[in-house]
């Protein structure tokens, strides 16, 4: 068997995903579907093609993979961490958690000389114990602020004239324009890093019996854990094709460093489903716990192992209905199509979101049980066309609005002006029905859900963090005072605080607005959206197999 790869088993879509940087992105915004930060010579590629699509070429740096670790606390004692243009509020994706930060927090505090040489203290120490070598795939989000690290990069546009005098083949890396195809990757021009963040990282749902009496609650552990005989791994960058054999995680849980799983049973007379892991990516295990949680009160992960064993044959799993973009990428290596970027967005962390929600709740003197719509602009017009929808009393026309869709309504906005004035309440209904995934919207006792962990890190981002954890452990333990709180209060697990909308001080109208008008820019919010869909019908089938079809909500 050559590389044939493992997907995600809820949504579909590889692991093995691939970038390429745009000119004034650092080499560690690129990789290749290894997670190898490779680079691809001018020589490799055709310059006549390349010429026509706006590639470019630069100038490669030199030792290229010692640049990507140089701003760092752990191998540069003397790195502060730029927060200086970081703005703070509520909303944002709260960067703080750090591990650069935990290294820096001295500076607060009475104590502060006292605590900056005992800082300086387990800088030093942990620059000579910790080695981060270098990491494969995703760079770690403490190095991903690029906008520090932007360099003045010497580069050409490709011309079908070669290349430029003074240079040779081997100083010159080609750096694919928009539209280029020479790379088998999404491009730095169409989706950013941080929307692509934790796209590579996978992690598994392993039956007990693959921990060996191992499993044990490690303080990680999800409320679900403790009763089901499945648990969540550690996490891993990228899976390796199925002929190479089972990734490693990280951190090992329950005794699994290497656990075993694909999407297809290709032996189910001798191998049984307990004895494969279902691989996913946090994210989607993340909606999955959200929907089970409003259809089902519970994390029904019996309910999805049923419907995992049920459909393990390859067919099964490639007949599961998914998104054209999906099945057009399920080539034998994942095929970067341009235009499906929003494949490898995270549904999770949404740059354009949180300012689009901020708006709308932004506005302290919108009155939420008057009318959306600023209506003096219109009023002056002729009122004399005949109207019978006016003579309609103000409770039917609401009766009338709510049996509409979006669209019905835009026209009866247009048809009459009976229904100029909107209720506020109407837009809740149309964000809640039409955009079902948009969960911000949620009110709290509908679904009370709090994100795993694993869903706060990327694989190489967990790792980092664990070593880091590890030699607080040992340092304190070596001064005998270590405890499992100690280090939980010097490097807590990153939370990003969750965003929801109150439902009486929200204008609903401008949020659903503003959500269909930005939609080009919320590929996360498209992807969430493709995999709700998906997870909608695992859902459904879970409740077939389970004999409940009837079961109202
Ligand atoms: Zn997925
Ligand atoms: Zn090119």
């Amino acid at each position: 068997m050559g590389y044939s790869e493992i997907y995600c088993h809820l949504c579909g879509v590889s692991f093995n995903i691939a970038r390429r940087r745009k000119l004034g992105e650092p080499d560690f915004a690129q990789w290749d579907y290894t997670g190898d930060q490779s680079n691809l010579g001018v020589d490799e590629v055709d310059l006549e093609e390349c010429a026509q699509k706006g590639c470019a070429m630069a100038v490669m740096y030199s030792g290229s993979t010692e640049n990507i670790y140089k701003d760092n606390a752990v191998n540069d004692p003397d790195y502060i961490a730029d927060h200086a243009n970081d703005s703070h509020n509520g909303y944002e994706y709260d960067s703080d958690y750090e591990s650069t930060d935990a290294m820096s927090r001295s500076d607060s505090g009475d104590n502060a000389d006292d605590e900056d040489c005992e800082m300086q203290w387990y800088h030093d120490w942990l620059s000579t114990t910790v080695d981060l070598g270098s990491q494969r795939g995703e760079p770690i989000r403490a190095l991903g602020n690029l906008t520090s690290k932007q360099m003045a990069e010497l580069s050409f546009p490709v011309t079908s004239n070669g290349i430029p005098d003074g240079y040779t083949d081997e100083q010159l890396e080609h750096i694919g324009g928009p539209e280029c195809t020479e790379h088998n990757a999404y491009s730095g021009y169409a989706i950013s890093l941080e929307e692509m963040r934790g796209c590579r990282t996978a992690q598994f749902l392993v039956h007990r019996n693959q921990s060996r009496g191992n499993w044990r609650p490690d303080g990680l552990c999800e409320d679900w854990e403790l009763s089901q005989p499945w648990f969540l791994s550690g996490l891993t960058d990228g899976v390796a094709s199925r002929d190479m054999g089972p990734d490693e995680v990280f951190p090992t849980r329950g005794g699994v460093s290497h656990p075993w799983a694909d999407n297809i049973n290709f032996d189910p007379k001798h191998m049984q489903g307990d004895e494969f892991a279902i691989p996913f990516h946090p994210w989607c295990f993340d909606i999955f716990c959200r929907q089970s949680q409003a259809k089902f009160n519970r994390i029904n992960v019996a309910g999805l192992i049923k419907w995992r064993d049920s459909e393990f044959s390859y067919d099964d799993f490639h007949n599961f209905p998914r998104c054209a973009e999906v099945f057009s990428a399920q080539e034998q290596f994942w095929s970067h199509v341009p235009g499906s970027e929003y494949l490898a967005a995270s549904p999770l962390h949404v740059p354009n979101l949180p300012p689009i929600l901020q708006a709308a709740v932004g506005d302290a003197n919108f009155n939420t049980s008057a009318g959306v719509f600023d209506l003096s602009l219109h009023m002056s017009h002729g009122t004399s066309v005949h109207d019978p929808l006016a003579t309609l009393p103000l409770e039917i026309r609401h009766l009338i609005l709510g049996f509409l869709g979006s669209r019905d309504i835009a026209n009866l906005r247009l048809a009459s002006r009976a229904f100029q004035q909107l209720p506020n309440g109407l837009w809740y209904r149309l964000v809640r029905e039409e955009m079902p995934w948009l969960w911000e919207a949620w009110p709290e006792t509908e679904c009370a859900h709090t994100p795993s962990p694993w869903t706060e890190m990327t694989a190489n981002e967990t790792k980092t963090f664990h070593q880091y954890r590890e030699t607080y452990k040992s340092r304190l333990t070596s001064e005998g005072q270590f405890s499992t709180d100690a280090v939980s209060d010097l490097l807590p697990w990153p939370r990003t605080p969750q965003i929801r909308l109150p439902r009486n001080a929200t204008n609903w109208y401008q949020l659903y607005t503003d959500v269909r008008h930005s939609w080009g820019q919320l590929k996360g919010l498209q992807n969430r959206k493709r995999i709700w869909e998906d997870v909608e019908e695992i859902i459904a089938r879970i409740r077939r197999y389970s004999g409940d079809d009837n079961l109202s909500t």
